[in-house]
C-alpha cells in the first residue's frame, strides 16, 4: 500500500524573520508542496530561505475543492506544508477545514510550532496570564457583535481580541461603551521595529492616541471590571441588614461600612446611619 503524506502546519514570522525556527526551515525544505494563504507574500520569507518549492493557495475563501486537492495529494503520498501570512496556521487563518478533513481521513497532523501573536501579546501584557479567553475577531455584523458583547461582559478572565488597524478606533470605543472605563494593553507590531506595549484605562488610551497603527492586539482585563460590577448588582439588590453584614464580615467598622454602603448606593451617609438605627 502507498504510504500516505503528512500535514505539516507550519509557525511562520509575525514581523522578524529570525523567528522562524530551525525545525520550520527543515520541513519547508523538504516537504514537496507549501500550501500558503497569500502565495505572494509567502514567496518573500521562502525567498529569504533559499527555499523554492511547488505553492498552492490555500486562504479563507478558498473552497471546498481546494481543501479536497490538498487531500488526494496527500492521500497520494505528497507531503504538505501550510503556511499563513503570519504566525500560527489555524488560528484566526486558514487551516481548521484542512485539519478536520484530514483528521477523517486517518492523514497524520503535525504542528511544527512557532510565533503566535495572542501567546506573546499575552505573556508581556503583564495581565492574568494563568485563564485567558481568545475571541479573535470581533464580528462586523452589528447583532452578532452586540451578541459578543454580551457574551464579553459574562467572561471573567483575560480577554484577548485581534483587530485590524483601521477598525482599532471604532473597536476601542465600542469595548469603552459596553464594557466600561476597564484596563486594556495594546500590543502593536509585535518584533518589528515599532514594537509597542500601551498600558492603561481604555478611556485614557483613547484620548492620548489618535492614530494607532499596524497590527495589533487588544488584551482586556477581565476579572478586575466584570466582578466588581457582578458585586456591584449584587450589593443594590441586597436589603440594608445584607449590605451591612457583607462588609461587617470584611472586619470593617461600623462608620467605615456606613460609609461604603452610601457610596454603593449613591445615597448621603446620614441617610444610611438613621435608617441603620432604625434596624438595629
Ligand atoms: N495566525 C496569526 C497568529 O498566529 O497570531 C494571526 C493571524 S490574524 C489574520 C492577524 C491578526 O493577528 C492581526 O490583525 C493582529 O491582530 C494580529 N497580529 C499579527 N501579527 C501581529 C504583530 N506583529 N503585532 C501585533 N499583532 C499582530
Amino acid at each position: 500500500m502507498q504510504n500516505i503524506g503528512k500535514l505539516y502546519l507550519v509557525a511562520t514570522p509575525i514581523g522578524n524573520l529570525d523567528d522562524i525556527t530551525y525545525r520550520a526551515v527543515q520541513i519547508l525544505n523538504d516537504v514537496d508542496i507549501i500550501a500558503a494563504e497569500d502565495t505572494r507574500h509567502s514567496l518573500k520569507l521562502l525567498n529569504h530561505l533559499n527555499i523554492s518549492k511547488p505553492l498552492i493557495s490555500y486562504h479563507r475563501h478558498s473552497d471546498e475543492n481546494k481543501t479536497d486537492l490538498l487531500i488526494s495529494k496527500l492521500l497520494n503520498g505528497e507531503n504538505i506544508a501550510l503556511i499563513t501570512d503570519a504566525g500560527t496556521p489555524a488560528i484566526s487563518d486558514p487551516g481548521e477545514e484542512i485539519v478536520k478533513k484530514a483528521i477523517e481521513e486517518n492523514i497524520q497532523i503535525i504542528p511544527i510550532p512557532g510565533p503566535c501573536a495572542l501567546i506573546n501579546a499575552l505573556i508581556a501584557s503583564g495581565m492574568n496570564t494563568r485563564e485567558f479567553s481568545f475571541y479573535g475577531f470581533l464580528p462586523l455584523n452589528k447583532k452578532l457583535r452586540k451578541n459578543k458583547f454580551e457574551e464579553l461582559k459574562k467572561e471573567n478572565k483575560t480577554i484577548i481580541l485581534y483587530e485590524a488597524p483601521h477598525k482599532i478606533n471604532q473597536t476601542l470605543n465600542d469595548i469603552l461603551n459596553e464594557l466600561g472605563d476597564v484596563n486594556i494593553v495594546i500590543a502593536r507590531e509585535l518584533t518589528k521595529i515599532h514594537e509597542e506595549f500601551i498600558r492603561g484605562k481604555i478611556s485614557e488610551i483613547i484620548s492620548s492616541y489618535t492614530e494607532l497603527k499596524g497590527e495589533l492586539i487588544i488584551i482586556i482585563e477581565g476579572t478586575k471590571i466584570i466582578e466588581s460590577d457582578n458585586i456591584k448588582e449584587l450589593l443594590k439588590n441586597m436589603s440594608l441588614e445584607e449590605h451591612y453584614e457583607y462588609y461587617k464580615k470584611q472586619n470593617l467598622d461600623k462608620k467605615e461600612i456606613i460609609k461604603k454602603i452610601a457610596k454603593d448606593r449613591n445615597v448621603n451617609k446620614n441617610e444610611i446611619y438613621m435608617k441603620l438605627i432604625n434596624i438595629k
